[in-house]
Protein backbone atom coordinates (compact mmCIF):
# COMPACT_ATOMS: atom_id res chain seq x y z
CA UNK A 1 0.00 0.00 0.00
CA UNK A 2 2.81 2.63 1.06
CA UNK A 3 5.24 2.27 -2.02
CA UNK A 4 7.52 4.41 -0.07
CA UNK A 5 8.21 5.33 3.33
CA UNK A 6 8.44 8.30 5.11
CA UNK A 7 10.82 7.24 7.68
CA UNK A 8 12.87 4.24 7.61
CA UNK A 9 14.98 3.51 10.44
CA UNK A 10 17.66 0.16 10.99
CA UNK A 11 19.40 0.02 13.96
CA UNK A 12 19.36 3.18 15.57
CA UNK A 13 20.50 3.51 19.01
CA UNK A 14 20.71 6.83 20.66
CA UNK A 15 22.38 7.67 24.58
CA UNK A 16 23.05 10.19 26.96
CA UNK A 17 25.88 11.00 29.36
CA UNK A 18 24.69 11.62 32.72
CA UNK A 19 27.03 11.84 35.59
CA UNK A 20 30.19 10.63 33.49
CA UNK A 21 28.04 7.23 32.05
CA UNK A 22 26.56 6.35 29.49
CA UNK A 23 22.98 5.66 29.62
CA UNK A 24 21.43 4.32 26.50
CA UNK A 25 17.86 5.99 25.74
CA UNK A 26 17.31 4.22 22.05
CA UNK A 27 18.53 0.86 21.55
CA UNK A 28 18.56 -0.57 17.75
CA UNK A 29 15.36 0.98 16.64
CA UNK A 30 13.82 -0.67 13.52
CA UNK A 31 11.15 1.69 12.82
CA UNK A 32 9.29 2.31 9.10
CA UNK A 33 6.51 4.89 8.38
CA UNK A 34 4.93 4.86 4.92
CA UNK A 35 4.11 7.87 2.30
CA UNK A 36 0.12 9.12 4.05
CA UNK A 37 0.29 6.53 7.19
CA UNK A 38 -0.48 7.59 10.47
CA UNK A 39 0.88 6.23 13.68
CA UNK A 40 0.47 6.70 17.40
CA UNK A 41 3.67 6.79 19.59
CA UNK A 42 2.74 5.48 23.36
CA UNK A 43 4.50 4.12 26.48
CA UNK A 44 5.73 5.41 29.64
CA UNK A 45 7.12 8.82 30.71
CA UNK A 46 11.00 8.60 30.16
CA UNK A 47 10.69 5.40 28.16
CA UNK A 48 12.37 7.65 25.14
CA UNK A 49 9.44 9.00 23.38
CA UNK A 50 10.20 12.32 22.42
CA UNK A 51 14.26 11.17 21.87
CA UNK A 52 13.03 9.35 19.43
CA UNK A 53 10.59 11.94 17.54
CA UNK A 54 13.69 14.48 17.93
CA UNK A 55 15.72 11.88 15.77
CA UNK A 56 12.44 11.71 13.21
CA UNK A 57 12.14 15.02 13.10
CA UNK A 58 15.87 15.61 12.86
CA UNK A 59 16.30 17.93 15.54
CA UNK A 60 18.77 15.21 17.29
CA UNK A 61 21.33 12.75 15.69
CA UNK A 62 21.31 8.95 16.36
CA UNK A 63 25.01 7.56 17.63
CA UNK A 64 24.10 4.72 15.64
CA UNK A 65 22.08 2.77 12.54
CA UNK A 66 20.68 4.24 9.46
CA UNK A 67 17.75 6.65 9.04
CA UNK A 68 16.18 7.35 5.51
CA UNK A 69 13.78 10.24 5.33
CA UNK A 70 11.82 10.16 2.27
CA UNK A 71 14.37 7.86 0.84
CA UNK A 72 17.74 9.80 1.88
CA UNK A 73 20.30 8.72 4.05
CA UNK A 74 20.64 11.45 6.92
CA UNK A 75 22.79 9.75 9.50
CA UNK A 76 25.66 11.35 8.00
CA UNK A 77 23.78 14.68 6.76
CA UNK A 78 25.37 18.45 8.21
CA UNK A 79 23.39 19.98 10.69
CA UNK A 80 22.32 22.76 7.45
CA UNK A 81 21.48 19.86 5.45
CA UNK A 82 19.19 18.51 8.14
CA UNK A 83 18.04 22.14 9.15
CA UNK A 84 16.86 22.66 5.28
CA UNK A 85 15.01 19.30 5.30
CA UNK A 86 13.35 20.50 8.35
CA UNK A 87 12.74 23.82 7.28
CA UNK A 88 10.78 21.88 3.91
CA UNK A 89 9.37 19.20 4.94
CA UNK A 90 8.65 18.80 8.62
CA UNK A 91 6.05 20.52 10.31
CA UNK A 92 6.17 20.39 14.61
CA UNK A 93 3.33 20.56 16.61
CA UNK A 94 4.05 20.94 20.35
CA UNK A 95 1.86 20.37 23.79
CA UNK A 96 2.52 23.93 24.88
CA UNK A 97 2.25 25.32 21.40
CA UNK A 98 5.43 27.00 21.15
CA UNK A 99 4.02 30.21 19.14
CA UNK A 100 5.86 33.23 19.41
CA UNK A 101 4.43 35.73 21.90
CA UNK A 102 5.15 39.08 20.03
CA UNK A 103 4.09 38.24 16.98
CA UNK A 104 0.36 38.24 15.97
CA UNK A 105 -1.34 34.55 14.99
CA UNK A 106 -1.79 35.45 11.29
CA UNK A 107 2.33 36.14 11.61
CA UNK A 108 2.84 33.28 13.48
CA UNK A 109 1.39 30.85 10.52
CA UNK A 110 3.16 32.66 8.04
CA UNK A 111 6.76 31.88 9.95
CA UNK A 112 7.83 28.96 8.59
CA UNK A 113 7.38 30.71 4.64
CA UNK A 114 9.02 33.62 5.43
CA UNK A 115 12.18 31.10 6.74
CA UNK A 116 12.24 29.70 3.28
CA UNK A 117 12.28 33.28 1.76
CA UNK A 118 8.84 33.78 0.83
CA UNK A 119 7.94 37.25 0.92
CA UNK A 120 5.67 39.30 3.38
CA UNK A 121 2.78 39.36 1.40
CA UNK A 122 2.48 35.84 -0.29
CA UNK A 123 3.53 34.28 3.53
CA UNK A 124 0.02 36.20 4.73
CA UNK A 125 -1.99 35.40 1.88
CA UNK A 126 -1.22 31.35 2.71
CA UNK A 127 -1.42 31.88 6.29
CA UNK A 128 -4.95 33.07 5.85
CA UNK A 129 -5.87 30.08 3.85
CA UNK A 130 -4.58 27.57 6.57
CA UNK A 131 -6.07 29.92 9.49
CA UNK A 132 -9.46 29.89 7.11
CA UNK A 133 -8.72 26.12 6.99
CA UNK A 134 -8.68 25.36 11.16
CA UNK A 135 -11.53 27.80 11.80
CA UNK A 136 -8.86 30.69 13.08
CA UNK A 137 -9.22 33.11 10.02
CA UNK A 138 -11.74 35.99 12.20
CA UNK A 139 -8.65 35.81 15.47
CA UNK A 140 -5.40 36.10 12.16
CA UNK A 141 -4.17 39.82 14.15
CA UNK A 142 -4.61 38.65 17.68
CA UNK A 143 -1.50 37.97 19.96
CA UNK A 144 -1.31 34.56 21.19
CA UNK A 145 -1.66 35.32 24.69
CA UNK A 146 -5.41 36.02 23.95
CA UNK A 147 -6.79 32.92 22.61
CA UNK A 148 -7.45 29.82 24.60
CA UNK A 149 -5.60 26.44 24.94
CA UNK A 150 -7.64 24.62 21.89
CA UNK A 151 -6.94 28.21 19.95
CA UNK A 152 -3.54 28.33 20.20
CA UNK A 153 -3.19 24.59 18.91
CA UNK A 154 -5.44 25.48 16.05
CA UNK A 155 -2.78 28.19 15.19
CA UNK A 156 0.04 25.64 16.07
CA UNK A 157 -1.47 23.13 13.43
CA UNK A 158 -2.25 25.30 10.91
CA UNK A 159 1.42 26.78 11.08
CA UNK A 160 3.04 22.87 10.87
CA UNK A 161 0.54 22.50 7.84
CA UNK A 162 1.32 25.96 6.10
CA UNK A 163 4.03 24.78 3.98
CA UNK A 164 3.05 21.59 3.30
CA UNK A 165 5.28 19.27 4.53
CA UNK A 166 5.77 15.69 4.11
CA UNK A 167 5.58 14.60 7.80
CA UNK A 168 4.00 16.07 11.07
CA UNK A 169 5.59 15.19 13.72
CA UNK A 170 3.02 16.01 17.62
CA UNK A 171 4.49 15.57 20.12
CA UNK A 172 2.08 14.82 23.05
CA UNK A 173 -0.41 17.73 21.21
CA UNK A 174 -3.52 17.45 23.39
CA UNK A 175 -1.85 17.25 26.44
CA UNK A 176 -2.86 20.48 28.16
CA UNK A 177 -6.11 20.44 26.21
CA UNK A 178 -9.55 19.17 27.98
CA UNK A 179 -11.39 16.21 26.32
CA UNK A 180 -13.45 17.58 24.14
CA UNK A 181 -11.06 20.29 22.75
CA UNK A 182 -8.84 17.53 22.77
CA UNK A 183 -10.85 15.66 20.34
CA UNK A 184 -11.72 18.44 18.09
CA UNK A 185 -7.88 19.21 17.49
CA UNK A 186 -7.26 15.96 16.53
CA UNK A 187 -10.39 15.32 14.04
CA UNK A 188 -8.81 18.90 13.09
CA UNK A 189 -5.48 17.11 12.44
CA UNK A 190 -6.21 14.04 11.09
CA UNK A 191 -8.72 15.72 8.15
CA UNK A 192 -5.80 17.84 7.06
CA UNK A 193 -4.04 15.00 7.30
CA UNK A 194 -5.92 12.69 4.57
CA UNK A 195 -6.59 16.12 2.49
CA UNK A 196 -2.83 16.54 2.08
CA UNK A 197 -1.90 12.65 2.50
CA UNK A 198 0.84 14.17 4.93
CA UNK A 199 2.75 11.25 7.19
CA UNK A 200 1.70 11.96 10.94
CA UNK A 201 3.71 10.73 13.87
CA UNK A 202 2.05 11.50 17.03
CA UNK A 203 3.23 10.98 20.96
CA UNK A 204 0.46 10.41 23.20
CA UNK A 205 -0.66 8.96 26.71
CA UNK A 206 -4.27 8.99 25.30
CA UNK A 207 -5.52 5.71 24.25
CA UNK A 208 -8.39 7.09 22.54
CA UNK A 209 -6.03 9.08 20.82
CA UNK A 210 -4.15 6.48 19.75
CA UNK A 211 -6.76 4.40 18.35
CA UNK A 212 -7.51 7.09 15.83
CA UNK A 213 -4.12 6.31 13.70
CA UNK A 214 -3.95 3.53 12.09
CA UNK A 215 -0.68 1.99 13.78
CA UNK A 216 0.40 1.94 17.59
CA UNK A 217 3.79 1.29 18.58
CA UNK A 218 5.35 1.14 22.12
CA UNK A 219 8.31 2.57 23.09
CA UNK A 220 9.59 0.28 26.29
CA UNK A 221 12.89 -0.46 27.48
CA UNK A 222 14.80 1.30 24.34
CA UNK A 223 12.92 -0.45 21.71
CA UNK A 224 10.11 0.14 19.50
CA UNK A 225 7.39 -2.24 19.39
CA UNK A 226 4.41 -2.56 16.99
CA UNK A 227 1.05 -3.26 18.85
CA UNK A 228 -1.16 -5.42 16.63
CA UNK A 229 -5.00 -3.92 16.25
P1 LIG B 1 9.66 10.35 27.08
O1 LIG B 1 9.39 11.39 26.04
O2 LIG B 1 9.24 8.98 26.67
O3 LIG B 1 9.09 10.71 28.41
P2 LIG B 1 12.44 11.18 26.76
O4 LIG B 1 12.79 10.80 25.38
O5 LIG B 1 12.16 12.61 27.02
O6 LIG B 1 11.25 10.24 27.29
O7 LIG B 1 13.63 10.75 27.73
C1 LIG B 1 14.13 9.42 27.77
C2 LIG B 1 15.29 9.35 28.73
O8 LIG B 1 16.40 10.08 28.21
C3 LIG B 1 15.01 9.92 30.10
O9 LIG B 1 15.62 9.10 31.03
C4 LIG B 1 15.66 11.27 30.06
O10 LIG B 1 16.08 11.65 31.34
C5 LIG B 1 16.85 11.06 29.12
N1 LIG B 1 17.17 12.27 28.35
C6 LIG B 1 16.39 12.85 27.42
N2 LIG B 1 17.00 13.92 26.88
C7 LIG B 1 18.19 14.04 27.51
C8 LIG B 1 19.30 14.96 27.40
N3 LIG B 1 19.29 15.97 26.53
N4 LIG B 1 20.37 14.75 28.22
C9 LIG B 1 20.39 13.72 29.09
N5 LIG B 1 19.39 12.83 29.23
C10 LIG B 1 18.30 12.98 28.45
MG1 LIG C 1 8.31 13.20 26.11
Amino acid sequence: MHDLNCISMRGVSKSYRHAGKLNPVISQVDFQVGVGETCAIIGPSGAGKSTLLNIVGLLDVADAGEYLFMGRSVANARNDELAAIRKMQIGFVFQNFNLIPRLTVIENVALPLRYRGMDRAHSLEHAMCMLQRVGMAQRAGYKPADLSGGQKQRVAIARALVGEPSLILADEPTGSLDNQTASEILELLLSIQKEKNVTLLIVTHDQGIARLMQRQVVVRGGVVVELKA
